[in-house]
């Protein structure tokens, strides 16, 4: 991507001069590509015209510059990226017509057309600076302006925006006329169109009504469960007008499902865009749903966090993130049916963020982003779920009324305006009289993660075994050595009638490498001693011996299911640092997980459990293991109520572990109806898993592939297709997928997606030795030719990671040390070559036993 990237310091000397007013952006959506035509006029001022000055622009062909009156040759003034601006003036006006590609990668102007009626669909995805791939822009957050787009489009399709639209009818189709937007920065401008259906609401609250709408590809209504969606909508407004203190600000709310979108969702002002796997075709557990909620509660959050105020540069964007994260957990917690929300975050999130958090390229929350390299590789662990930990560590620092009222006047504040990290403490320390200096350099300007661990000295008081003290020790690794300041709360759970329930909750501040907790002296035992009860803060906990026997063999006891994650958590962590082995590991998993109540802690479990068998078990007893991760699996399903989530979950996992006669014969007979589970819906997404895992197996071909296709002629059939394919276990097979992934434009972006999802079974480890080379020779390729979305998913992606071996670690490393290695590349080869590094160790902790 040579020549795209824009530094932090231009960016900063360009807002130094510039003010901009307005965009009119015109875009010919009648044609069917590979280019439509962009016309777009910016007026802005300059306070010194003397200074570099450029529009950002991504564009084919750049066919007329005219500014200021003059008409500018393009050739002179357009480098594929930037288009030059000399000759400025005070007052500006600057029409640029281009034309622009449709994409298929998922960023810019997205086409895609489904295979179910040959329908065609656009959406826009701009964050972070693909604004540019659709018209010509000052392509950064702080130039906020006011943007207002005319779109022609077909009769047949709606076009939708951050604004409400007039539209014209004449011969050759429809010209929709969008009102100016508010202020806002170009990423959250969007533009969507296509035949999409829709559905309409609205919410009423205390400042007024807001209309809502939902839309979705005319082949999916029937999967679009809209009332539900509004439910969560509308739940959201009243919570957020509520805690903001603040109406919503962008008149109507439209929520897109849209095909092939590389994230979860995207912000835009007024216009979310979600990717449309959210609409469920198949059979999903509660967990799904869940997720889905909180996707929508985070979108919405943004309207405020974000598109009113909006971070200055992309260093804020961890505030952005971790900001909108906190806020939808906790609005799914009060707001929603999901009122243990924190349970899934302790668990689900917590993971994500302890993952990077000891990564080699984990970074200081508040990270320094030079350039927008820096900023794509950078929607990580860190920004979004570290950040948000630290977040609620910060509430609990504060205290909720000072953070509340903090927030409250931060939006009163900088309405539609930019701002730093610095603005919004500012308002938190005026309300709660606290110096956050400190707190700042600790949590925000330092990375990696402590342990807390308890130290516990006991009497036997008459048969009564008592604590004479209890110390939390706090660690740090070398790397990253600093102690924090921990607002924590210490847990006391007994074994009763109801399971392990806490006696007692100590609540105080851990600092340094010792704290006693004096309040325990003299008190009993108890079964459990739980640090960072209650999820505070963010950090990595042990057990003293006591509790970790107590976990052993009672952790699905735990009654609540907040610690119970936070027990859970624990456990991961440790067998993810080689202080438990994978078998033992197993055991508890298979222990525990059927009385697990919570379906998101279930499933991250179920994965945990595979990840432990295939990745950090010893090798000389895999196939062991194996067989009594599948058959433990398999005697839970049969265990588990007919037609409930854990049924669903169970099966899955059972189906992606599978590898017996008879368990490969019970998923044959699953397939051609000759077998049946009571309460078990085989549809679609379900067989085609189990098929999956029948090819991986070599049971199966291409000629079973191609029938189950035959039956399921959408764009998710396409998927699964594609993914089954991608895991055949044959060289030829194997050759023709890479050939595929390698060749640029050969894919889609949700191909691309399934074809690496398939790729790489870690039971095909030896076939797939033949593609480390290949793999290691055309990865700086493969980020010069791909736009950074794509790059990035077939670097991590093909990332030999199942050939966990200290070559892979030093090949890796080595290639990340070139000298001509971009260092978003090196990031993500020192993060493969590190969690198989992971791998070797915990594999040396499963042989110890
Ligand atoms: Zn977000």
């Amino acid at each position: 991507m040579p020549g795209t990237n824009l530094t932090r310091a231009e960016a900063e000397a360009r807002a130094a001069h510039l003010q901009v007013q307005s965009y009119e952006v015109r875009l010919d959506l009648t044609s069917d590509g590979p280019t439509f035509d962009s016309t777009t006029t910016v007026r802005f001022t300059s306070s010194d015209p003397s200074q570099p000055c450029w529009l950002d622009l991504i564009a084919p062909t750049v066919t007329s510059v005219v500014l200021n009156g003059e008409t500018v040759d393009p050739s002179g003034v357009y480098d594929g990226a930037r288009v030059a601006l000399t000759g400025i003036g005070e007052q500006n006006e600057v029409t640029v017509t281009a034309q622009c590609a449709y994409m298929t990668t998922g960023e810019g102007l997205h086409r895609f057309v489904d295979p179910v009626d040959k329908q065609t669909y656009l959406y826009s995805q701009f964050e972070v600076p693909d604004a540019r791939r659709v018209f010509a822009v000052f392509e950064q957050p702080d130039l906020k302006a006011s943007f207002a787009f005319t779109v022609d489009a077909p009769h047949d399709w709606v076009v939708v925006s951050n604004t409400h639209a007039e539209v014209a009818q004449h011969d050759d189709g429809k010209t929709w006329s969008f009102a100016p937007t508010q202020p806002i920065p170009s990423y959250i401008t969007a533009v969507c169109a296509g035949p999409y259906h829709v559905e309409r609401s609205e919410y009423s609250g205390s400042h007024g009504t807001v209309p809502l709408a939902v839309y979705c590809r005319q082949s999916l209504v029937e999967h679009l469960d809209a009332d539900e969606i509004f439910d969560i909508t509308r739940r959201g407004f009243a919570f957020f007008e509520e805690l903001f203190d603040y109406p919503y600000p962008f008149g109507a709310y439209d929520q897109l499902f849209v095909p092939e979108f590389n994230a979860g969702a995207m912000e835009n002002a007024g216009c979310v865009t979600y990717r449309d796997e959210y609409l469920f075709r198949s059979r999903v557990t509660d967990a799904a749903y869940e997720r889905r909620a909180e996707t929508i509660l985070h979108e919405m959050a943004h309207m405020w966090f974000g598109d009113l105020v909006t971070m200055r540069w992309w260093n804020d964007l961890w505030l952005n993130e971790s900001f909108a994260t906190w806020a939808s957990v906790l609005a799914q917690s009060e707001a929603t049916r999901w009122t243990e929300a924190w349970t899934t975050f302790a668990s689900a999130e917590k993971l994500w963020a302890l993952r990077q958090d000891q990564l080699p390229t984990t970074h200081p929350i508040a990270a320094e982003i030079t350039d927008l390299e820096d900023v794509e590789t950078n929607f990580d662990g860190i920004t979004y779920a570290k950040g948000a930990a630290v977040l609620k560590q910060l509430v609990a620092w504060v205290g909720w009324d000072a953070f509340v009222a903090g927030l409250r006047r931060y939006f009163a504040r900088h309405a539609f305006d930019n701002t730093t990290m610095a603005d919004l403490f500012a308002e938190l320390e005026a309300e709660s009289g606290r110096d956050l200096s400190a707190w700042e350099t600790e949590w925000l300007r330092t990375a990696g993660v402590n342990t807390l661990r308890p130290v516990v000295a006991v009497v036997d008081n008459a048969g009564l075994a008592q604590y004479t003290s209890v110390t939390i020790h706090q660690e740090a690794p070398d790397e990253h050595d600093t102690l924090r300041r921990h607002r924590v709360a210490v847990g006391l759970y007994d074994a009763g009638p109801n399971g392990l329930t806490r006696r007692d909750r100590i609540e105080l501040d851990v600092t340094g490498e010792r704290t006693e907790v004096p309040e325990l002296a003299g008190q009993r035992v108890p079964d459990l001693l739980l640090v960072n009860d209650d999820d505070l803060t963010f950090t990595k906990i042990r057990f003293d011996a006591t509790s970790l026997a107590t976990l052993d063999k009672h952790v699905g006891d735990l009654h609540d299911s907040l610690p119970r994650s936070l027990a859970w958590t624990g456990l991961t962590d440790m067998l993810r640092d080689a202080e438990l082995s994978a078998s033992r590991f197993v055991t508890l998993v298979l222990a525990g997980v059927a009385r697990e109540s919570d379906l998101s802690v279930v499933q991250t479990l179920l994965a945990q459990g595979r990840v432990a068998v295939e990745m950090y078990s010893d090798p000389t007893h895999r196939d062991a293991l194996r067989d009594r991760w599948a058959a433990g699996l398999g005697r839970r399903v049969r265990q588990a109520d007919p037609g409930g989530d854990h049924q669903l979950a169970l099966v899955r996992a059972w189906a992606a572990a599978a590898s017996s006669e008879q368990d490969i014969a019970e998923m044959r007979g699953l397939l051609d109806g000759s077998h049946e589970m009571p309460g078990l819906v085989l549809d679609r997404d379900l067989r085609w898993q189990l098929l999956q895992r029948l090819v991986v197996k070599g049971h199966v071909g291409a000629a079973a592939i191609e029938a189950e296709a035959e039956t399921d002629r959408t764009a998710a059939g396409e998927r699964q297709a594609a993914l089954a394919r991608a895991a055949l276990p044959t060289l030829t097979d194997k050759q023709a997928v890479w050939d595929a992934i390698m060749t640029p434009s050969a894919l889609s972006n949700s191909t691309m997606e399934a074809c690496l999802a398939g790729f790489m079974p870690a039971e095909q480890s030896d076939l797939l030795a033949a593609f480390v080379d290949p793999y290691f020779s055309s990865v700086l390729d493969v980020h010069e030719q791909r736009t950074f979305h794509t790059a990035e998913r077939i670097i991590t992606g093909l990332f030999p990671r199942v050939q966990v071996s200290a070559a892979t670690v030093e090949r890796a490393r080595a290639l990340a040390e070139g000298a001509d290695t971009p260092k978003a590349v090196a990031r993500m080869l020192r993060e493969g070559a590190a969690d198989v590094e992971r791998a070797l160790r915990a594999q040396k902790r499963d042989t110890a036993g």
